[in-house]
Parts: C-alpha cells; sequence; structure tokens
C-alpha cells in the first residue's frame, strides 16, 4: 500500500464547497464544542482501531476508547517515522501502555482536572516522571482545534488529520 503523506486527505470533503470555507467551519464547531461541554466533558484521544490498515505501518495493541498519550522516540524513530518499532507513530493507552497508530479525537465524561489527574496516575502506575500536568494539558491542546469523530495520526512531533468526521456527523453536532 502506497503511504499517504500530507495532513488532510482532502477528497474526503465534500464536492462543490470550499475546502477552506469547510475547514474553517470544523474549526468553529470544535471550538463551539469546548465551550459548551466546559467542566463536563473534556475533548480528547482516544485508541481506536478505526482506520486501521490505511496506512502500511499501522498497528493496534491498546483497548478500544481508552486515553491515549505520546512519548519520546528511540533514534530509529528519530531518524525515520517510518522505523519498525513504529515509535514515532505511536500513540500509548493510558490503562494498557500498550500503542496504536490510531488514535480518534472524542468527548470524554472527565473535566479537565479528571484528565489531569487520570494522566498522572497512569504516569505513577509506569514510574514515570516529569511536569505530568503539563503534558497532560499538552495532550488536550493538540485536539483543541479539532472535531470530535477525528481521526488522527503522528509522525514523529507532526500530528496531522487522518480522516475527518463524516460531514452528516458534523451536520449534528451543529
Ligand atoms: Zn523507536
Amino acid at each position: 500500500m502506497r503511504e499517504h503523506k500530507g495532513p488532510v486527505d482532502l477528497e474526503l470533503f465534500g464536492p462543490g464547497e470550499d475546502v477552506l470555507v469547510q475547514a474553517n467551519r470544523m474549526l468553529e464547531l470544535a471550538r463551539a464544542v469546548n465551550e459548551a461541554t466546559e467542566g463536563v466533558m473534556t475533548k480528547a484521544l482516544v485508541a481506536t482501531r478505526e482506520s486501521q490498515g490505511t496506512r502500511a505501518g499501522d498497528f493496534y495493541e491498546c483497548t478500544q476508547g481508552e486515553l491515549v498519550c505520546v512519548g519520546g522516540m528511540c533514534p530509529d524513530g528519530t531518524r525515520d517515522p517510518y522505523s519498525d518499532c513504529g515509535c514515532a507513530r505511536a500513540f500509548y493507552g493510558l490503562a494498557s501502555h500498550q500503542a496504536t497508530s490510531t488514535a480518534l479525537v472524542t468527548m470524554v465524561p472527565l473535566s479537565r482536572d479528571d484528565y489531569v489527574e487520570a494522566f498522572r496516575s497512569s504516569m505513577a502506575a509506569q514510574g514515570l516522571t516529569g511536569d505530568v500536568a503539563c503534558e497532560a494539558l499538552e495532550m488536550l491542546d493538540l485536539v483543541a482545534d479539532w472535531c470530535p469523530g477525528t481521526i488522527v495520526e503522528r509522525r514523529g512531533w507532526e500530528f496531522t488529520v487522518r480522516r475527518l468526521p463524516p460531514l452528516p456527523l458534523i451536520g449534528e453536532i451543529r
């Protein structure tokens, strides 16, 4: 399978409307969701099997729907994001500590504080230290401008949209 590089599969946008107009509409929707759910729900990345296999180097060992974070890369992954180890394409499950190359933007029934606590307890369970609260909030910032339903992938420290939510779904969110 040919690897597709680039931020967005533009052909997934509906025909007949300017791509930028649609992208801006989705950004507006993403912000409306952020506002509407503040304090009750948090938009975060979770593990998903959806779209697995779209890329030749896909892998999935997580538990479906668990919160995911990202980690650093080994020398191989730093040199080549398509390295066999997969670390430059990986998201890690906070519960399973396993890896996936596909993550879904979704609303989880947690406040931001709850989210930071979940992140902190996962890091503690793995014996990982660092500025955990800061890293947790960075994970939330990462998805702030994306609509729920968006599937995300990474190449090193570049995070991109693999698949946008279907347009009818976007209509329902509004
Ligand atoms: Zn690696």
